[in-house]
């Protein structure tokens, strides 16, 4: 297994990044991360008067994978995602997106965190759910900062890339240049403030190569889901990418027939908010995989009209 320590560290995924390290397609590499502060607000005596936001948001790598060319995909296997002991919360405060207004100030915890809970003021505790909130290869273009989620992935905060799933990235430069960080010991649906429990971390991973799948979106599978993932300057943007992005999915690469693919996504398809806060926001539409495998098993079966 190859480890890239987080000394290797990102703010821009860019397709001028010298690699941490280069891998064959198959290859487990486990990525140690720093939380989205690069560690600066652990001390108890931090505060954002001494911050440096020039190194927020964090990301490890980039790591080149062989044979890796424009048009193909990493297909990325997140075997485990371990958080460290002490997680940060701040809600409140003109950074904290849509919860901005309703708190009087800006409020900043240091959580701890073991025994597979986040535990908040001694009695109350949250079960951990740990994600990883950047994770990205570079774009052909001009660099992307880490705080920003596009087309290559980045800071999506899909609470679904989490240990056990599947995600496919595109490749746009040679050597993918995968990168990621931004861990989030948990995080409600849609990142209505200013953050997740963020935290540091190890994240292992397989990435494997599929070849000129010509896939240039984020997609993700796990035990319960297919999902596209899609970013836009709002919400109304996202969505409606996420949702073509799916049915472009289900159509050309499933094979479903248009009316099969549109009754399926109405039927069995959820739209979700992963979040709200960052430069651009970014949705996810999930369709149900045992409800898609039902339909791709009668694909070649016509539908037989009238009511039952
Ligand atoms: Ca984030
Ligand atoms: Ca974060």
């Amino acid at each position: 297994m190859i480890r890239i320590s987080k000394e290797h560290v990102i703010h821009a995924h860019s397709p001028l990044d010298t690699p941490a390290a280069a891998v064959d397609p198959g290859t487990v590499v486990e990525f140690e991360t720093y939380d989205c502060f690069q560690g600066q607000m652990l001390p108890e005596e931090a505060t954002y008067a001494t911050y440096d936001r020039s190194l927020a948001n964090p990301a490890t790598g980039p790591l080149y994978v062989n044979g890796a060319e424009p048009g193909d995909t990493l297909k990325i296997t997140i075997r485990k995602v371990e958080v460290g002991p002490v997680g940060i919360l701040d809600a409140g405060g003109t950074r904290s997106g849509a919860l901005s207004g309703c708190l009087s100030r800006n409020y900043l915890r240091r959580l701890p965190v073991h025994d597979g809970y986040i535990w908040y003021r001694d009695q109350i505790r949250i079960p951990v759910r740990p994600m990883i909130g950047v994770i990205g290869t570079a774009p052909a273009g001009e660099p992307v900062s880490t705080v920003v989620p596009m087309d290559h992935g980045g800071n999506m905060d899909c609470t679904k890339i989490a240990e056990g799933a599947i995600l496919y990235l595109p490749v746009f430069v040679p050597g993918g240049l995968l990168a990621l960080g931004d861990l989030h010991a948990v995080m409600g649906e849609g990142e209505i403030g200013n953050c997740g429990v963020e935290i540091s971390g190890n994240v292992t991973v397989q990435v494997d190569l599929q070849k000129q799948t010509c896939r240039p979106w984020p997609l993700l599978e796990d035990g319960t889901h297919w999902a596209s993932i899609a970013y836009g300057e709002t919400l109304d943007i996202a969505s409606e990418k996420a949702v073509r992005q799916m049915y472009e999915y289900l159509h050309r690469e499933c094979g479903l027939g248009e009316e099969d693919a549109g009754m399926l996504m109405e039927m069995a398809g959820d739209l979700i908010t992963c979040q709200i806060v960052n430069p651009c926001k970014t949705v996810r539409f999930q369709v149900d995989r045992e409800i898609l495998g039902m339909f791709l098993a009668g694909k070649k079966q016509p539908y037989k009209q009238g009511l039952r």
